[in-house]
């Protein structure tokens, strides 16, 4: 069977998890066999799940990098079809390759990922991924001060910090208009 990669990207809350748990669902529904995978950054809701805020779940491995994403799914390789793989962006740039070799193998890959950070750049590795996927799904959120669709993540609060580990009340969708660079608001 000929590989394919699609990649689920768009800022938080715009429903990517959601919209991975249902492709990979459905997967599931088509007798597909299914490899979930996170990052153990992203323990928002689950340690072994991929979580959406909305509570829908969908049981995944916490793998600590793409190195240990790669020792845990080759070795039975053989018997997966479908592999998902949430927070994409807090893997590093190896995540392509390796994408990419799945895909070679006759795999279907689904990733999703935030496409900007909360400065509003470019959060790799997501963009590479999306120029060799055969698929991009672009999702918006709300954003929560006027209601537009929301392309930006804007980030609440002090820390300067680039990882985006979501508690509640730390960051928003925001829209084009309404979307302060974070530096702006200190
Ligand atoms: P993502 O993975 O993109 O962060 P999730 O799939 O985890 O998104 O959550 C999407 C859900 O979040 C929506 O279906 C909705 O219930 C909820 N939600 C909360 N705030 C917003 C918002 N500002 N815009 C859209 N959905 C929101
Ligand atoms: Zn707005």
């Amino acid at each position: 069977t000929p590989g394919r990669m699609e990649v689920i990207t768009g800022p938080m809350f715009s429903g990517k998890s959601e919209e991975l748990i249902r492709r990979l669902r459905r997967a599931r529904i088509a007798r597909l066999r299914v490899q979930c995978f996170k990052p153990d950054l992203d323990v928002r809701y689950h340690r072994t799940a991929i979580a959406s805020h909305s509570a829908q779940t969908l049981d995944a491995s916490t793998v600590a990098n793409v190195d240990a994403l790669r020792d845990t799914l080759y070795p039975s390789l053989d018997e997966v079809d479908v592999i998902g793989i949430d927070e994409s962006q807090f893997f590093d740039a190896s995540l392509v390759p390796l994408a990419l070799d799945l895909v070679h193998r006759g795999k279907r890959v689904v990733l999703a990922g935030l496409d900007t950070t909360f400065a509003g750049e470019p959060f790799p590795p997501v963009p590479d991924l999306m120029a060799v996927a055969d698929e991009v799904t672009k999702l918006s959120a709300v954003c929560m001060v006027c209601g537009a669709p929301a392309i930006h993540t804007q980030r609440l609060g002090e820390s300067q910090s680039l990882v985006l580990v979501g508690a509640a009340g730390m960051y928003e969708a925001r829209c084009r208009h309404c979307f302060r660079p974070y530096q702006e608001e200190l």
